[in-house]
C-alpha cells in the first residue's frame, strides 16, 4: 500500500510532505519494497501515527472487568474506528480472583478491525481510601508483591502499568522491588512531595492522571506534581477531556512538563461512544450527561470522551496540534516501552495511520 500525497508526521514530530509505503502491515522504506500496490490518495490531509490510549476502561457499553472477551473486542473496534490504534485496557479495584478473570480475557492476538492491546494497565486494589475517586474501597488493599506476580504471571506478564498509593504499607518496598517488571505510576494517592519524590528515586516513572486524585500542587507541599516536575525520566498522565482538568491547567502542564512527559488519556469508561444515561464502572452505578460522568454523590468516574476527542480538545484549548498528537503518539509510546514498535511513522514500524483533515476530522484509519 501507497499512501500518497500527505502531509506526514514524522518521527520528529512536525509534518512533512511526502508518501508513505506499507507492505504486510509495516512501513517500509521505498516503492521497491511494496509489492500490494494499492493506493491511497490523502489529499495533502495529515497523515498521522494512530493514538495510543495507555489508560481506558471502556467504552461503547463495554468494560474490561466485564470478564467479556466479546465485550472488550467491542472497545477495541470502537477506538480504532475512532483513529486509537492501540491501548492498555484499564482495571478497576476489585478482589484478586476477579482481576484474575479480567485479566485473562486480554490477548494481543486481535482481528484486524480492531485496535492493539500493548499490555494491561492494573488501577488498584493498592490505593489510598482517602483518594479513592471512583474506585471501591472495599477491595483496596495495601501493596503485595506476590498477589500482583501472580496476577501477572496469570495472565502471561500482559501487566505494563501499575497505579498505586507509594505511603500504602509496603509501598515504597513494592516500587522497589517491581520497578524493573511494571511501570510504577503514582495515583489514588495522598503522598507529599518528600513521599512521591522517594517512589520516583526508588523507580516510579509515571503519575496518573495528574492532579486527578492527589494532593493539590500546593506551593507549601507541591506533592506528586511537583515530585514528577523534579524527576528527569518521568511521565505525566493527563485527562484533557475539557471536565477533569481545567483549560488553563492543560496549557500549564504542557509548559511545566512539555510535550515529551505529558501523556495524553482518555479515562474513559463504557459511556464513551454512547448517549446520555445510566453506566457502571467496577460495580458502582455512574450517570453520564453531557460528557460528564459521576458516582451518585457526584465523584467524578472516569471520562465518556474518547482519546481523539481529548487530543482535538487540547488543541482548542491552545495546545499546539504537533505537541497535541506527540503527546498521543510517540510521549505514550515512549512511556510504555513499545516506541521500538509503534508511535511514528518510521520504517519498520506497525503501519498504525491515521489521516485527518485540516478540521482534525478522521478520514481513514489504517
Ligand atoms: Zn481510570
Amino acid at each position: 500500500m501507497i499512501i500518497k500525497n500527505g502531509l506526514v508526521f514524522n518521527e520528529n514530530c512536525v509534518f512533512e510532505k511526502k508518501d508513505v509505503y506499507i507492505e504486510n502491515g509495516i512501513i517500509v522504506s521505498s516503492i521497491d519494497d511494496v509489492i500490494d500496490k494499492t493506493e491511497i490518495d490523502a489529499n495533502d490531509n495529515y497523515v498521522i501515527p494512530g493514538l495510543i490510549d495507555t489508560h481506558i476502561h471502556g467504552a461503547t457499553g463495554h468494560d474490561f472487568c466485564d470478564k467479556d472477551v466479546k465485550g472488550l473486542l467491542e472497545i477495541a473496534k470502537y477506538l480504532k474506528s475512532q483513529g486509537i490504534t492501540a491501548f492498555c485496557p484499564t482495571s478497576m479495584t476489585l478482589k484478586k480472583d476477579v482481576l484474575k478473570e479480567i485479566f485473562n480475557t486480554a490477548t494481543t492476538d486481535l482481528p484486524k478491525e480492531c485496535a492493539n492491546i500493548v499490555g494491561i494497565h492494573m488501577e488498584g486494589p493498592f490505593l489510598s481510601p482517602a483518594k479513592k475517586g471512583a474506585q471501591d474501597d472495599k477491595f483496596i488493599v495495601n501493596p503485595e508483591v506476590t498477589m500482583f506476580k501472580e496476577l501477572n504471571e496469570a495472565c502471561n506478564n500482559m501487566i505494563k502499568i501499575i497505579t498505586m498509593a507509594p505511603e500504602c504499607d509496603g509501598g515504597l518496598d513494592f516500587i522497589k522491588e517491581m520497578s524493573k517488571t511494571v511501570t510504577i505510576s503514582l495515583g489514588h494517592t495522598t503522598a507529599n512531595y518528600d513521599m512521591a519524590k522517594k517512589a520516583f528515586e526508588l523507580g516510579a516513572t509515571r503519575a496518573t492522571h495528574l492532579f486527578n486524585a492527589m494532593p493539590a500542587f500546593n506551593h507549601r507541599d507541591p506533592s506528586v506534581v511537583g515530585a514528577a516536575l523534579d524527576t528527569e525520566n518521568a511521565f505525566v498522565e493527563l485527562i484533557s477531556d475539557g471536565i477533569h482538568i481545567h483549560p488553563s491547567m492543560v496549557r500549564a502542564t504542557f509548559k511545566m512538563f512539555g510535550d515529551d512527559k505529558v501523556v495524553l488519556v482518555s479515562d474513559g469508561m463504557m459511556a464513551t461512544g454512547m448517549q446520555n444515561g445510566t453506566y457502571e464502572l467496577g460495580g458502582q452505578e455512574v450517570t453520564m450527561k453531557d460528557r460528564k460522568a459521576t458516582l451518585a454523590d457526584g465523584t467524578i468516574a472516569g471520562s465518556a470522551t474518547n482519546l481523539f476527542d481529548c487530543m482535538r480538545k487540547a488543541v482548542s484549548f491552545g495546545i499546539p496540534l504537533e505537541s497535541a498528537i506527540k503527546s498521543c503518539t510517540k510521549t505514550a509510546a515512549i512511556s510504555i516501552g513499545v516506541f521500538d514498535k509503534m508511535g511514528s511513522i518510521s520504517v519498520g514500524k506497525v503501519a498504525n495511520i491515521v489521516i485527518m483533515d485540516k478540521n482534525l476530522n478522521i478520514k481513514n484509519v489504517i
